[in-house]
């Protein structure tokens, strides 16, 4: 039986290795704040990428801490909830 495959390919030129890259530090996010200019990858990666920005819309709570405002810190509810989105995503990718 062949390996599953899902999504081999959301959009062209575009890798899902850079898609798992982003998720993972997403999932960083949730703990760490991040340097800015991880911050600014991530960006760059949300703008040219369909599925992340959708993704990360969703996350709105995560994109704030991206932009090093202050924000009230997160419940551990939260944490898990969106990390397990976070999961969730990568491993349909
Ligand atoms: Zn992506």
């Amino acid at each position: 039986m062949p390996p599953r495959r899902r999504g081999a390919h959301p959009h062209p030129g575009h890798s899902k290795a850079q898609c798992l890259k982003v998720l993972r530090r997403l999932s960083a996010y949730l703990d760490h704040e991040l340097p800015i200019s991880v911050c600014r990858e991530i960006r760059k990666h949300m703008g040219a990428c369909p599925n992340c920005e959708d993704f990360v819309t969703s996350l709105r709570q995560t994109v704030r801490l991206c932009r090093h405002a202050k924000i009230p810190p997160m419940s551990a509810t939260a944490k898990a909830r969106i990390r397990r989105e976070i999961h969730k995503a990568a491993g349909l990718l």
